[in-house]
């Protein structure tokens, strides 16, 4: 039964996905290893033509290609999500040459990308970033200090870079740069995180970056930054809505047939209400999901409350959801390289990165309590006026 907001075709490319993710991308990203980059299933990837979708897609189609992979393939998923991130930023603010040097590459799955903002003193508040970007006295600038957390380093192709030219401007003195993988200086090291795909930190020796390596305006990089954050955080949460759906059909299919006291476990009344809390969760946060990559689309004026309650539940319902089939299926769900002990991992970080919970719930209650002020002030005009 298709969700009412998705037509035919649309429905009928999600199972397509589906299948592409469980029957060719599964096998290969079964043979990558935990926390490198997985160069043949990004190539696959791009063979499939599914990254150049990532230039032309609205946030909804964004959100329809995450959801699928993610219902069968998470690697697949984050390999693709991670080239997007990386290589927005070059897309929606890079000059004719970078764009011309790096999106085919990119979207042919042989140059990876990655997005650095992260710092190990600038997170949740990216505004603070500190890496320093000093005049060089020639019309450039040289990179120092450090970034942290950055999926896909230290083993990307380039790296969409935000550093400090303006020291104590907060987010109006940050500056993007496409800084490639190989500059002088510019040296990385793998973390070892609970998630499964590469992470690591990224120190900057004074790299040297000139006026082709800008993406935009220096000064202002942080718009860069929120604009590829802006698209992308409704997809986090159908990359969560995937993981929900893949633990959902897992429960359902594991109690329907695992027998206990002379029946099987789905007989059992608390376990189908489980299961059909599960369900009912997955459905609404997916809708939410929609909706607010809907209202992007459309440009509407509401798309910050919209997506950052679409991160929010959608996160946190795949984190229910995912504990929820672990318990019904009991100890084997933690063996290692069981579909649920994976997803348990994949499960976590999503509810920190791209804005944390709490930095959701703020910003809802910003958005809430503003129309609630302009409410009340073309109330008063009225009556004012009457
Ligand atoms: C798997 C993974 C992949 C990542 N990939 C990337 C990447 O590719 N590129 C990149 O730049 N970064 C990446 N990150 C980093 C990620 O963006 C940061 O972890 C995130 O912004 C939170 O920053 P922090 O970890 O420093 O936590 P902090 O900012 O220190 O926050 C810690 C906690 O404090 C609370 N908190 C913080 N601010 C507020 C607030 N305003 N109101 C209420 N509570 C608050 C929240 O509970 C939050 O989780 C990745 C992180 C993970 C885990």
């Amino acid at each position: 039964m298709p969700v009412f907001s998705l037509d035919p075709a649309q429905v009928d490319w999600c199972a397509t996905l589906r299948a592409l993710a469980a029957e060719r991308l599964r096998p290969l990203a079964e043979k990558g290893e935990p926390g490198r980059v997985n160069r043949p299933l990004v190539a696959a990837l791009g063979d499939l033509g599914l990254l150049s979708r990532l230039f032309s897609a609205g946030a909804l189609e964004l959100c329809l290609l995450r959801e699928s992979l993610a219902t069968a393939c998470t690697e697949a998923e984050t390999a693709l999500a991670l080239q997007g991130l990386g290589a927005h930023p070059v897309a929606s603010a890079g000059t004719a040459a970078q764009r011309e040097r790096w999106l085919p590459e990119v979207a042919a799955g042989r140059a990876v990308a990655a997005f650095a903002l992260s710092e190990p003193d600038a997170g949740s508040d990216a505004a603070a970033l500190a890496l320093d970007a000093a005049p060089d006295g020639a019309g450039g600038w040289r990179l120092t200090g450090e970034k942290r957390w950055i999926s896909n380093a230290p083993e990307a192709d380039f790296y969409t870079v935000f550093a400090r030219t303006t020291p104590g401007a907060g987010s109006r003195g940050v500056t993007a740069f496409l800084v490639p993988a190989d500059r002088p200086g510019l040296t990385g090291e793998p973390l070892d995180m609970l998630s499964p795909h590469a992470i690591g930190a990224l120190a900057f020796d004074g790299v040297p970056v000139g006026p082709d390596d800008l993406l935009g305006e220096p000064d202002h990089g942080f718009r860069v930054a929120m604009n590829t954050l802006n698209l992308f955080r409704p997809s986090v949460g159908a990359f969560a809505v995937g993981m929900a759906q893949a633990a959902l059909d897992a429960a359902l299919a594991h109690t329907a047939g695992r027998t206990a006291f002379g029946g099987v476990l789905a007989d059992l009344q608390s376990v189908g209400h489980r299961v059909a809390e599960m369900a009912t969760r997955t459905e609404a946060a997916r809708l939410l999901v929609y909706a607010a990559a809907a209202a992007y689309d459309a440009g509407a004026a509401d798309v910050p409350r919209r997506s950052a309650m679409a991160k929010l539940l959608a996160t946190e319902t795949a984190q229910y959801v995912v504990d929820s089939a672990v318990q019904l299926h009991g100890a084997r769900a933690l063996q290692r390289g069981h579909l649920l002990e994976h997803l348990y991992r994949e499960v976590r970080a999503p509810r920190i990165y791209e804005g944390a919970t709490e930095v959701q719930r703020t910003i809802i209650a910003k958005e809430l309590y503003k129309r609630h002020a302009a409410a009340r002030a073309d109330a008063a005009l009225e009556e004012a006026r009457a």
